[in-house]
């Protein structure tokens, strides 16, 4: 079921120094379904382990890729994560849809559908950008009898409270990776005038296309199939990229381009190093979105690795590059910027 990764994959240390445990999740969910095991069994063999060399933390044991394929093929085979960045998911009239259908899982007894609607309410109310008190009380209670599933509650009180939910909070699932003050740490580290071609890569919705966005700028999209990400395919029914700005190129390899935007990708990989030696030839930045455990003080189980300072100076010697500036926190949440640039830059 699982392969055992015996060295760490980035600086091939077999030394380690510190375990971090997972909490379960909607992945460890799906696994133990997929691998018919119990979750608790699962997440305890997925236990992350930090390297004493480079400090990153990574997995030394992972399923085997048939199982992982299964997980984005047939349990969640849409990026909620990148879908959730259109307007059409967040708001009002999608609560009330979702506080419907809730109620219909519930009358039916459908227990994992209806399981699944609260998750998503939840979402949406976590993700409210409302940082009232009262907001907070009336949410807090609502989520807690949603929990417990008192429908009689539930039903008295939904359209109290999604009057109250207006925008999204700020790099919440709802808002993506683009913000001003994301413009205002690009525009003091690197000169877009010697920028003619950006891209990104993983997901096509939540990066940050816009800041890009010049006459002089060629703009693209890597599409490479990574196995432990979503897939991105036009013919399937919703997708990411059916949503990508029609003048961004698709592309799968490409062998010169200024700048190039990971969001919340790398932890995906079970050999970051061939990334930047396969796919990506001749660049001259990169910019990187990692969640921090140390402020995260998490590593979900779908995450192959987390990456640190450490971590990404160590990545950034290896193929010659350095870290530009301090990397950004982006406001209060459990991401940090890094901008990496080519040693003869
Ligand atoms: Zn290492």
């Amino acid at each position: 079921m699982f392969k055992v990764i015996e060295k760490c994959p980035l600086c091939g240390s077999k030394k380690w120094s510190k375990i971090i445990k997972n909490n379960k999740n909607i992945y460890s969910f799906f696994l133990a379904k997929i691998l018919n095991l119990n979750e608790h069994y699962i997440l305890n063999n997925l236990k992350n382990f930090q390297c004493s060399n480079c400090t990153l933390i990574y997995k030394k044991k992972w399923p085997l890729r048939k199982y992982i394929k299964k997980i984005y093929s047939d349990h969640q085979p849409n990026h909620p994560g990148g879908l959730n960045t259109l307007k059409k998911n967040f708001g009002k009239k999608k609560l009330i849809s979702l506080i419907n259908k809730y109620k219909d899982f519930a009358y039916n007894k459908n227990y994992e559908l209806c399981e699944k609607s609260k998750r998503e309410i939840i979402k949406i109310l976590n993700s409210t950008e409302n940082s009232s008190k009262n907001f907070i009380k009336i949410k807090n209670y609502f989520i807690e009898k949603l929990n417990s599933d008192n429908i009689d509650y539930v039903n008295k009180n939904y359209l109290i409270i999604s009057n109250m939910i207006k925008k999204p909070k700020i790099y919440s699932q709802f808002s993506g990776f683009r913000s001003n003050e994301i413009s205002e740490y690009l525009r003091s580290t690197i000169k877009l005038k010697n920028i003619n071609s950006y891209a990104e890569i993983g997901c096509p919705l939540w990066g940050n296309y816009d800041y890009f966005k010049k006459s002089w700028i060629k703009r693209y999209f890597i599409k490479i199939n990574e196995v432990n990400f979503w897939k991105v395919d036009r013919k399937k029914k919703e997708n990411c990229i059916k949503y990508l700005q029609k003048d961004i190129k698709v592309a799968s390899n490409l062998n010169k381009i200024d700048f190039v935007g990971i969001y919340n990708f790398i932890d995906h990989l079970e050999n970051p190093l061939r990334l930047f030696s396969n796919v990506f030839k001749d660049i001259n930045y990169y910019g990187l979105i990692c969640e921090d455990y140390n402020l995260s003080k998490k590593i979900d189980c779908q995450h192959f690795s987390s990456w640190n300072y450490k971590s990404l100076s160590f990545l950034s010697k290896k193929i010659g590059f350095k870290i530009a500036d301090k990397p950004l926190r982006l406001g209060n949440s459990i991401y940090k910027y890094y901008i990496l640039k080519k040693n003869d830059k």
